[in-house]
Parts: structure tokens; sequence; C-alpha cells
């Protein structure tokens, strides 16, 4: 009996615990519910077949760098012949070789400057993946999706860019062609880059227009780039609410390369420390992480519009974080994902020792990457890696100097995340709305310093089994989620720009 009087104490307690913090856990997300007074128009006669030829350019990133000089010389010129109104009304620079900078002049004198960016390249694909996918991956095919039963309506353009990036691409030009046409009178200007070599860092690409940028001393008010998407079925507590995952900040990059060197010699007499041997120690070591886990200022911002908003369990574990921080990060480290949004990821991806089945290698050298949260530097990375390997005689160098630091986090207290917000309300109601960490790397971190406000991301409702299609295989977008995309960024210009139609 006197157990049970205490357990019932403890849950009282606990429940008393968890409602007072309860209060201050108030839901933000009528914030972006404000009507606009934007307006969408009908998709554009040929709008999908347009996507479908798009994927039909070959328009592949290869690394090492290598240019398919015909393919983009045909995307540009595909460009210019299916947009006339755009390519009419905006202004054309050219960098690099096929990176467009547009300009949709504002004829205000106090105007503000808007950047748009979107990217023409894709990743290859894998060839052993062909035979898996539905449909070739750069044959643009606009088909059902297998299984479905004969006759359905036709529900999807398949290829490589579909999601990732050239969706965004060609929406963003159907929004311009139909604005143009409509003689939509921008009251800010406008600016679209279209870079040629996301995929492999944009330094041929984004990088120069964003020098360009410094150089003449263009800043924006704010950017919109690719980056999270609607997701569905992906958050824990909120599995059958869509998300809108707007990224406020990217991570850093960081590679270094660490040296084993320890006296080799003949394999019939061998030490049992060899350089093979501490190598390994050290890879082993590593995947125990460099640092503690932890909630970056993106993260906090995902907390804060997103608890509000779950089962009453969860939130009272969001709402007692003096209590529960420990237990909601190791909730975080059960999944990749989990652990991407709240670690310094380290991890090996090259090894290379030994040149003979009977020599122990004086040397081996094991080259790691790392994907730097907010917050820390590649500095505190790079010291990290050394104190690690010191401990197994291994010695650390920056490895082809590639290494950035996380980008600065980006407010959504600013009037330019709210008009996203309310974007996507417009035009998804039943989305929840939330600032998010990107982990992969954008065009727009090249921007970096030229905006208070750059937001990663794309209007288009995801599982997790389409998400594997972005740089896998059966890359597609429904046909609905394109025109969506389209109306998305035809009011995200009027928001932004504050443009007008004529009377
Ligand atoms: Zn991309």
């Amino acid at each position: 009996m006197k157990k049970y009087i205490l357990s019932t104490l403890i849950v009282v307690l606990a429940v008393l615990v968890g409602l007072v913090p309860l209060i201050h856990l108030s839901p933000i997300q009528d914030r972006y519910n404000l009507p606009t007074e934007t307006v969408v128009f009908p998709p554009l006669k040929g709008a999908v077949d347009r996507l479908a030829q798009s994927i039909q350019l070959e328009t592949i990133s290869q690394d090492p760098r290598m240019l398919d000089t015909a393919a983009f010389d045909a995307f540009g010129q595909f460009l210019r012949a299916s947009y006339p109104g755009l390519f009419a009304t905006l202004n054309i620079d050219t960098f690099s070789t096929h990176t467009y900078f547009l300009h949709w002049p504002s004829t205000s004198p106090d105007a503000k400057n808007y950047l748009f960016i979107a990217h023409q390249d894709v990743v290859p694909v894998d060839q052993k993946s062909l035979d898996q996918w539905h449909y070739p991956p750069f044959s643009g095919a606009i088909e059902a999706a297998p299984g479905d039963s004969e006759g359905a309506e036709i529900g999807y353009i398949y290829g490589r860019g579909t999601l990732d990036d050239k969706s965004s691409l060609m929406a963003l030009m159907e929004t311009l062609e139909s604005l143009a046409f409509q003689n939509f009178q921008p009251a800010h200007n406008l600016y679209f880059c279209l870079g040629q070599d996301e995929e492999i860092g944009g330094q041929a690409g984004a990088a120069l227009v964003a020098e360009h940028c410094r150089q003449t001393g263009l800043s924006f008010e704010a950017i919109l780039d690719e980056g999270g998407i609607i997701s569905t079925g992906s958050i824990p507590g909120l599995k059958h609410t869509p998300v809108a995952l707007i990224g406020t900040a990217e991570k850093g990059y960081l590679s270094v390369e660490v040296s084993f060197n320890v006296a080799g010699g003949h394999s019939s007499m061998p030490n049992t420390k060899t350089a093979i041997t501490q190598a390994a120690a050290f890879t082993e070591a590593l995947s125990d992480g460099l640092f503690e886990s932890e909630f970056s200022a993106p993260l906090e911002g995902f907390i804060t519009h997103l608890a509000p908003e779950m089962p009453w369990a969860l939130k009272s574990v969001f709402a007692n974080r003096f209590l529960t921080e420990p237990l909601l990060l190791s909730l975080y480290q059960k999944s990749h994902t989990g652990r991407a949004l709240t670690n310094n990821t380290a991890v090996a991806t090259i090894m290379a020792s030994g040149i003979k089945d009977n020599v122990v290698p004086a040397s081996a050298r094991v080259v790691c990457n790392s994907r730097i949260l907010p917050g820390t530097t590649p500095d505190d990375v790079l010291e990290r890696y050394t104190a690690l390997a010191a401990k197994y005689g291994g010695t650390v160098e920056p490895y082809q100097n590639m290494g950035s630091g996380a980008t600065s986090t980006s407010s959504t207290e600013s009037a330019e995340f709210l008009m996203l917000g309310q974007a996507v309300k417009k035009l998804f109601p039943d989305a929840l709305v939330s600032p998010y960490l990107t982990i992969g790397g954008t065009d727009s971190k090249n921007f970096e310093g030229l905006s208070k406000n750059t937001y990663r991301f794309l209007p288009m409702v995801l599982n997790p089994e389409e998400v594997a299609g972005i740089h896998g295989t059966n890359e597609r977008i429904a046909l609905e989620d394109y025109h969506k995309m389209v109306d998305f960024y035809t009011v995200m210009v009027q928001l932004w720009s504050a443009g007008q139609f004529p009377k």
C-alpha cells in the first residue's frame, strides 16, 4: 500500500512539474495564418512538358570537375526559347560559363533587394542502379506510378533533377513568365541566381555571383534557396502532420588527413603496434564522436515552433528541458538524421596503407569528414581531431584546404520569414511551419554575409521514401506538387517584392 501511495505521489509531482512550464509552451503557428493578398494563375500551357524537357538535358556535375559544355549550352538555349516574356523583361548576366544572374529591376529609388537561388546541375546516376529506375533517369517520363491501376491519371514526372533542383528552377521560370505576361511591377529589386555547379560546391558558379555582389556592394534583404522540404512522417510526435522545414542555417564542412607513422618491417616478425593498427584504433575511437551532442540555434527554433503542437507526453518532455535534455538528446541519437542535427559529425571516408602482402607498412593515412554545427568553428573541430589522433600517435592536417564554418543563423522573427510562413499556410493549410538546420550544402552558403535573412526551403511535400530519391533512384515529382511549387513562388515573389499588377 505504501508503495502505491509513493508512486501515485511521484506521478502527481511529475504532472505538476510538467504543467507549470507547459503554460509557457505556447503555440506560435497562428502568426503564419495571416491571409495574403496574393494571386496565383492557372499553369501556363506546356508547363509540365517543359519540366520534362529540362530533365532530358543532362546537365551533370562531375567530380573531379568536368563540365559538359554542350549540355549546359543546350540548357541555356532551352530556357531562352521557353520563356520569351521573362527574357524580354529581366536583365541577364552570365558568370563563369553558364551561371545566370537575372535581375528584375524595380522603378522605386529606395527599393530593397531580394534573391532567389536555384541550380541547373544534377548529380550523376550510379550506372549500377539503372535497372532499379522505373523509367530511365534522363527520360523525363510523364507516367503513373508503377502498380497504379491501368488508366490511372498520369501522376509523376520521373528523372534526375525532378526534386533536386530543376523543379525549383523551372517553377521559378514559370512564375516569372506568368508575372511578366501580367505586366507585374515589383516594388523591390528581384534577383535570381541559376548556378551551374552547386553539386560540387558552387565555386565556379554561385560563388562568382556572390563575389560580384560583394565587389559592387549589392546585398539582400532576404535570400531563398533550396534546403528543407515539407516533411511528412519523419518527425516524432507529428507523424501525420506535414511540417514545412525552413533551413535557417547550414552546417559547415571540414576534411582532415590523419597520418600514422610507425616503423614497418618484415611481416614474418611483426610488432603488435603498426601504422595500420593505430589508424584502425583511431577510426574506431572517432565513431564515439569528437564533441557532446547539442541543440544548436536552428534546432531550438524547431523545438519552439513544433513542441506546442505535439501530443501531451512529448510536449511535457520538451517543456521540462531543464530535466529532460539528456533524454531528448539521447532520443535524437537513434536515427542518422537526428545525429546529424545534433552533432559535429566525424567519419573516416578514405583509408590507405600498405604496398605488399609481406611488408608491414611504415605509414597509414585516414581522411575524415566533419559537418560542423552553428556555434562550433572549423578550428575547434581541428583541435579535437588533433587531440584524438595524438592518443594514437597520429598527426593531423587539413585535407585539400576544404574547410568552412556553419553559416550564421537567420532569424524567424523577420518579416521575410513571416511571409514564407504565410505562403506555406496559403498553399498547404495543414502544414506546420518550422525553422530547421540544413545538413547538406546549398549555393546560398556562398552568399554568407550578404543577407541577414537566408532561408533554405523547397515547397514540396515528401515522405522519407520520396526523400531517398534525391541523389538516389526513382527521383520523381507529382504533377500536382509541381504546379503547387509554381504557385508557391508566385506568392513569394509577390510578397517579397511588394509588387503590383496594373489596374
Ligand atoms: Zn540541390
